[in-house]
């Protein structure tokens, strides 16, 4: 006989035949003569029912069986008597791997906060949401590779440890092997990097787009799905130190061919989750409908999850530049009334506020927004025939705000080299990034989606830390 994960159990039709299930109990209920066990194994929401006779078992035994420990129940598969399950396993052997003190367990099968479980992020993927989390997580990085595979896109692999800071100064995490107590230093009192590990200064990198813009000029398209680290000391529910981004980068393909990419890209993973995720995602909004309850009226949002997500799938995304954008915004109730904390004004960077009142509010759906002003953007981008703008994208989601990131890349390296100069970047350290430019260089393009955004917008869960197994953020690396 063997262990069958409780997902196939529950698909599998009753005969009587002996299973074997292993898994963690969340709840006990216990009669006089029978227990009911409710055992989950993490391959669904979804718990299987153990029925345990009292004198077979033995009330001894039944005692370890409590929220949180670990079973190996073997029985027959029946059909179940009692309503919200098809089959049960009636239960002639329970062993008991690790039992769960409870007057200590934390997970009590109670409602706890979202707080309190990142407290026990260790602990709380043993709960109904983190499961869903998880398995929903897992779905997504798989759509991923399966997207890009399908349209000839090879997957890059991009350093983590990164010898050029051009992207984030000030914003990186060191990456050092010298001691911080006795580093050795020049003659001027500076530390002396050339004796460090590298022979230079290391850093971990912020975005893998500039090495993966050097395998799209020879491969055409390639994208990069890894890890990323940021030192902004931003304690907001959508930044993390450390988070994962998908940065597809393609030769031959301008702003216009970048954005329908990603607009592709994002309804075909969200379209994925729901075909491959229902019973997790009907979960999630059952938990989100609890939760908006103990909110006010107009707190409440007017779609349910699935609802959500199934409009962005069916919506076109509105595209319009940054300087529609902002002449919208100037224009808004919201801004004659006060109302947004931030100033808007041709020039100065949006602001989550602004971005997600033209999603929320003023298009009632995902927008792209394009053409930024340089100033506020990258050296990489393609600068516009204005020499004000350049050739940038956003793509902004409701309840989220920016989700993807890109652009078309300045392909032109005297444009290039004199936007690097201009905004005082080490030029020495890019000088294999410039050389693209040299040597049969070509129009390109590309983006960043930061793949906890995702993860957010799709569980419908408010908080970033929440959709990362282990969030590392300004003052937390536990566990
Ligand atoms: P934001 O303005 O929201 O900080 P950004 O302009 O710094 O974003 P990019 O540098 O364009 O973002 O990065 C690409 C994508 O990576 C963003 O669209 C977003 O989805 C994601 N991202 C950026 N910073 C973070 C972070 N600290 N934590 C999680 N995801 C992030
Ligand atoms: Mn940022």
């Amino acid at each position: 006989m063997s262990k069958v994960k409780i997902k196939e159990l529950l698909q599998t039709p009753a005969t009587g035949q002996e299973v074997n299930v292993k898994g963690w109990v969340r709840t006990k209920r216990e009669g006089k003569n029978v227990a009911f066990i409710a055992i989950n194994d993490g391959s669904t929401i979804h718990n299987i029912q153990a029925v345990a006779d009292v004198q077979l078992l033995g009330e001894d035994a039944l005692k370890l069986v409590t929220t949180g420990a670990c079973l190996s129940v073997t029985g027959q598969l029946v059909a179940s008597q009692g309503a919200g399950q098809s089959v049960e396993v009636m239960a002639q052997r329970i062993d008991v791997y690790g039992a769960a003190d409870p007057e200590k367990y934390p997970l009590q099968p109670k409602k706890h906060s979202l707080e309190f479980l990142r407290e026990i992020a260790h602990l709380r993927p043993r709960t109904n949401t983190f499961g869903a989390v998880f398995r929903i997580r897992h779905a997504m990085a798989f759509a991923v590779h399966q997207y890009f595979n399908d349209r000839g896109f090879f997957c890059l692999h991009t350093p983590i440890i990164t010898g050029s800071d051009a992207e984030g100064a000030g914003e990186m995490f060191r990456v050092t092997t010298l001691d911080p107590l006795r580093p050795p230093r020049n003659e001027d009192g500076t530390v002396d990097y050339r004796r460090d590990f590298f022979g230079k200064e290391t850093n971990l990198t912020v975005s893998g787009q500039l090495e993966g813009e050097l395998g799209a000029l020879a491969l055409s398209q390639v994208y990069t799905f890894g890890p990323t680290f940021r030192a902004e000391n931003s304690n907001t529910p959508r930044h993390l130190a450390e988070f994962w981004m998908i940065e597809p980068e393609m030769a031959f393909y301008d702003l216009q061919d970048n954005m329908d990419l990603a607009e592709n890209f994002l309804k075909y993973l969200v379209q994925y989750a729901l075909d491959h995720c229902l019973d997790d995602l009907t979960f999630l909004e059952n938990r989100l409908i609890e939760e908006e309850k103990t909110r006010k009226k107009e707190e409440q949002s007017p779609m349910g999850l699935l609802e959500k997500l199934r409009f962005v799938v069916e919506s076109q995304f509105e595209r319009l530049t940054y300087t529609e954008a902002v002449a919208i915004l100037i224009k808004s109730k919201a801004n004659q009334k006060g109302q947004f904390h931030f100033p808007v004004g041709w020039g100065t960077d949006l602001q989550s506020e602004h971005e997600r009142y033209l999603v929320e509010k003023h298009f009632k759906k995902p927008v792209i927004l394009t053409n930024y002003p340089k100033a506020i953007k990258a050296f990489y981008m393609k600068q516009d025939e204005d020499g004000k703008t350049v050739r940038a994208m956003d793509v902004l989601f409701p309840g989220i705000g920016e989700i993807i990131g890109g652009s078309q890349r300045e392909e032109n390296y005297d444009k290039l080299s004199a936007r690097v100069r201009e905004m005082g970047i080490h030029e020495e350290s890019l000088w294999w990034y410039l050389e693209t430019r040299k040597y049969g260089t070509a129009p390109h393009s590309g983006f960043g989606l930061g793949f906890e955004r995702l993860i957010l917008f799709v569980t419908g869960l408010s908080n970033i830390r929440d959709v990362i197994p282990f969030p590392r953020t300004p003052q937390n690396a536990e566990f």
